[in-house]
This record gives structure tokens, C-alpha cells and sequence, in this order.
């Protein structure tokens, strides 16, 4: 049976290939030939990797068949901002968000087909929990923008597309390390942002973690009852314990805050969540709800969007008010497939808390 190096961390995929090499009395330094074709340099199959010998190449594929992201939908908005919508082998579909910005790209990735938490604002939370995706397709999001053009390369990686990281963990855990060691993409720790509503057990493997990798928290809501209201996740992991372990992670954390009219975008929710903020010293990003909003919800007005962010800076918030991206694609998390798939009304279900831009 084929193995999915792809869904190795970098240093087990070597191992893996150095014993087999070995054990067909292939020459060490065939090794250095192949590892940089799964991360590095990438192909799509190991017979395109025309520096190996040809008789070794089709036993390659055997044994380790590179699996594919198969490209479904490629739009490409007005401002640059690029959605993929690719297939998987089981039919299953998820979506990456490709968000240029001066010299950097930033890549949203998706780490669930559908997500479980069904957040009031997110359509990927209406599509419902279809399965985890292994460490190789979380991973191979990366990888296919660098086969079909090496000049996609991400500058930096957002966990912030379909799907909760954290409630799959062992696949994100990998996908980090391939994503930042050298051997892999090399993409720096300070520049790969896990997004999460805050899986309390989850958090603190992550925080164990050595590298820097930045923490953003799915906050919405400065109180336990209108989090509840907007997130069920409030009902187990409740926002007083979400907020002690934030006080312990030893980085700066974001806090993401989705700005819904007249649910919490009021002034009095501003000094609530400017409370919350202040002890972390976080970065509070602001993030619009798309046009036409999730069915019964609608963007808040900018004018009170302004005045929500002056107010927290008023009282010491470092906050920043993010613009929407790809507006005329579907840019929000899960609505490009619910779109293809047609599972939701077209147009009419936009949420864009985690399809943002660092
Ligand atoms: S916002 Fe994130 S956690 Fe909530 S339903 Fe959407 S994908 Fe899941």
C-alpha cells in the first residue's frame, strides 16, 4: 500500500524514504534527490522529478503516490485576492484564500471539510462537519499553488479558512512543522497564524509549542451570554476559562471580532471587550461582516464600526479595523462551496471571520 509522505512531518517522510532506498540498495545521496520534491521544490508526480532515473521513477509512485488537491473553482477578484476551491479524493471539497498584500501572500487554509461548531455568522458552520482533513491536504494547500506557479508561494499562512484546527489537532500539528521547517516550506513560525473559537485542551498543546507561531482567537462577543448566543462553542469552553488561558500563553494573541449590526457593535460592547483586551495587551482585529450578512444578521454600519475602534483605542486597545477582501468572489469562509455545491442560497450567506487579512 502507497504511504502518504505528505502527511509526515519532513524529517519522518526522510526516514521513510532513506530505509526504503536502502532496502533496494539504492545509492545515500538518492535521498537529497527526492526529499526536496515533496516540500521544496514540488512535483505534481515523481515521474515529472526528471532528475531521478527513469526505471526508479514509476516505483516511486507505487510506493508513494503524491495525492493531489484537484482544482474545482479559480476566481480571481478585482482587488487580487484569489479563492480555490479544490476537491479532494473522497469528493469532499474545501477552499484556501490566496490574499496578496504589497510583497507578502497570505494563504487562508482550510483544516475541515465543513466544521461542527455551526457559529450564527459562518456558512461553512451551516454546511455542517463532514470529516478532518488529513495533514497531507492540509498541507498539499500550500504545495499546489507551488506547482502550478512557484511565484504563489505564501509569504504567510492563516489557519483561518473552513473548519476549527484545533479540534484536529494531530493533522494541524504535523502541518506546522512542515510549514515552517526548512525541509518543508521554510515559512517563518512569526508568520503562520493559527485561528481558533479556543479548544481549551487543544490551546494548550499548541502553546507548548516551541516555535512562535501566532495565536488569533475567534472572540465575537464580550460577554459569556451573547457569545452564546452568536457561538454554541460558549456552552463548553466558556469565555472566563478562554480568557485565564489566554493570560497564560506566553505571545501576543489576537482577538478576532466580527462586527454584527446592532448584536455587539454597540459602545458599551467596546468597554466590555476593551476589559477583555486590555490584560492580554492583544491586537484586536475588527472585521466587517460581508455585504448581504449570514441570512438573519446584518454588517454593522461604518460609522459604528469607527466609532467601535476609536473607542477601544480610547481606552489603550491596540485595534485595527480590517477591509473586506475579495468582495465580488466568495471570499468567506465556506461560501465559495456553498455556492458550487448550491446547499445555501447564493450571495446570501457571507461571513468573513476568518477569511480576513493579517
Ligand atoms: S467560524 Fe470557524 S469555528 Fe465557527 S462555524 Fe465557522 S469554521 Fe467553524
Amino acid at each position: 500500500m502507497s504511504v502518504d509522505l505528505l502527511s509526515l512531518t519532513p524529517d519522518a517522510a526522510r526516514q521513510t524514504l532513506a530505509a526504503w532506498l536502502a532496502a533496494r540498495g539504492e545509492p545515500a545521496y538518492r535521498l537529497r534527490q527526492l526529499a526536496p520534491r515533496l516540500w521544496q521544490r514540488p512535483v505534481a508526480r515523481w515521474s515529472d522529478a526528471t532528475d531521478l532515473p527513469a526505471a526508479l521513477r514509476p516505483t516511486l509512485d507505487e510506493a508513494f503516490s503524491l495525492r493531489r488537491l484537484e482544482l474545482r473553482t479559480h476566481q480571481v477578484s478585482s482587488d487580487g485576492t484569489e479563492k480555490f476551491l479544490w476537491a479532494l479524493a473522497d469528493g469532499e471539497a474545501i477552499e484556501s484564500v490566496l490574499i496578496p498584500e504589497g510583497k507578502r501572500r497570505t494563504l487562508c487554509i482550510s483544516s475541515q471539510a465543513g466544521c461542527a461548531l455551526g457559529c450564527v455568522f459562518c456558512a461553512t458552520g451551516r454546511m455542517g462537519f463532514r470529516r478532518n482533513l488529513t495533514a497531507g491536504e492540509i498541507a498539499s494547500q500550500v504545495r499546489e499553488l507551488v506547482i502550478r506557479d512557484p511565484n504563489l508561494r505564501p509569504t504567510n499562512v492563516v489557519f483561518m479558512g473552513m473548519g476549527e484546527p484545533l479540534l484536529n489537532w494531530d493533522a494541524v500539528d504535523t502541518t506546522l512543522t512542515t510549514l515552517n521547517q526548512p525541509e518543508g516550506f521554510g515559512i517563518g513560525a512569526r508568520h503562520i497564524t493559527l485561528s481558533t473559537v479556543g479548544i481549551l485542551p487543544n490551546l494548550a498543546k499548541f502553546a507548548q509549542r516551541d516555535e512562535q507561531f501566532r495565536l488569533a482567537v475567534s472572540l465575537h462577543a464580550p460577554t459569556p451570554a451573547l457569545r452564546l448566543e452568536l457561538m454554541p462553542i460558549e456552552r463548553k469552553y466558556k469565555l472566563p476559562d478562554l480568557m485565564k488561558a489566554l493570560r497564560q500563553f506566553r505571545r501576543r494573541v489576537t482577538l478576532e471580532y466580527v462586527l454584527i449590526g446592532g448584536k455587539n457593535d454597540s459602545l458599551e460592547a467596546a468597554d466590555q471587550l476593551a476589559k477583555l483586551a486590555q490584560p492580554l495587551d492583544a491586537l484586536v482585529n475588527l472585521l466587517p461582516l460581508h455585504p448581504g450578512g449570514a441570512p438573519d444578521l446584518t454588517p454593522s454600519a461604518r460609522a459604528s464600526m469607527l466609532a467601535f475602534e476609536r473607542r477601544l483605542k480610547q481606552r489603550g486597545v491596540e485595534a485595527v479595523l480590517r477591509r473586506s477582501r475579495g468582495l465580488d468572489i466568495s471570499a468567506a469562509c465556506g461560501q465559495l462551496r456553498v455556492e458550487v455545491e448550491g446547499t445555501a442560497r447564493p450571495h446570501k450567506v457571507r461571513a468573513e471571520e476568518h477569511a480576513h487579512i493579517e
